[in-house]
């Protein structure tokens, strides 16, 4: 038996249209799983779908913006209706808006912590009871090197990438017994259109990238496939409520 093997099951990978959740959704696929990207760009997505095709997997899309509670369990039910179940949910989804604290709205505050935290929890919320029932189920959430430690330009995107590690530990303590393991991934620094972003608004902070990781590299983002595997598949059957940084050993250097 390949304890890594994914042949037959079935995922929802958020934000698996770019970044960080095409590098794990063709991990995924590669292992043998059905991939669904879920997110909000159709045209990203569907180009998303066809390289997953194109490694020989069966994949599909569903609209969904996360922040929206409704579109987070309809999309679950969908997804197990339209692949006959669901085994894993990735929670990858996700956005920062950076500026100093003292300048955001409540509305900033909001979408962040909205799109990052509460869209996870609602899917994680709506595929309990589908991997409840089947006695079997991986939930993957994705943290931060900002799980760990703040940002002078991104309080809430800190303060809900902290809290994706405390919620994953507290589903991961409530659902043992429904042989459901919930663990998250802290990536590094990682070259995504995100921190092209970050990049273009923050000067400098190619430099102190490549000078703070002890790897010497930015992450790309199949360097995160192997750890969705792993966290996807029997291998980690007995890892629950793990919090696993693949930062290049950034967070180990003082
Ligand atoms: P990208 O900006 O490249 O990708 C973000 C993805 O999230 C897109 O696919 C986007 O798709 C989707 N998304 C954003 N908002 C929503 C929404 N409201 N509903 C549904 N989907 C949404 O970023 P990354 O790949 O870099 O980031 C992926 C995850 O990894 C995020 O959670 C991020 O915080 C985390 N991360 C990234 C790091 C990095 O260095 N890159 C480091 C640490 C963590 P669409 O626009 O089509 O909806």
């Amino acid at each position: 038996m390949n304890a890594f093997d994914l042949t037959g099951r079935v995922a929802i990978v958020t934000g698996g249209n770019g970044g960080i959740g095409l590098g794990m959704a063709k991990g995924l696929a590669g292992a043998g799983a059905t991939v669904v990207v879920a997110a909000r760009n159709r045209e990203k997505s569907l180009s998303a779908v066809a390289e997953l095709e194109g490694i020989g997997a069966t994949a599909g899309f569903i609209a969904l913006d996360v922040a929206d509670p409704a579109a987070c369990r309809d999309a679950v039910n969908e997804a197990a209706r339209r692949f006959g179940r669901l085994d894993i949910l990735v929670n990858n989804a996700g956005m920062s808006i950076r500026k100093p604290p003292e300048t955001y709205t409540v509305e900033e505050w909001r979408q962040v912590v909205e799109t990052n935290l509460t869209g996870a929890f609602v899917l994680c919320q709506a595929a309990h009871p589908l991997m409840a029932r089947q006695r079997a189920g991986k939930i993957i959430n994705i943290g931060s090197m900002m799980s760990i430690f703040g940002g002078a330009y991104a309080a809430p995107y800190s303060s809900s990438k902290g809290a994706i590690v405390q919620m994953t530990k507290s589903l991961a303590t409530a659902w043992a017994k429904d042989n459901i393991q919930v663990n998250a991934v802290l990536p590094g620094w990682i070259d995504t259109e995100l921190t092209q972003d970050a990049r273009r608004q923050v000067p400098g902070l190619n430099e102190r990238v490549l000078a703070r990781t002890p790897a010497g590299r930015w992450g790309v983002p199949d360097d995160l496939a192997g750890i969705a595997v792993f966290l996807a598949s029997p291998a980690s059957d007995f890892v629950t409520g793990a919090a696993i940084p693949v930062d290049g050993g950034y967070a180990s250097e003082f």
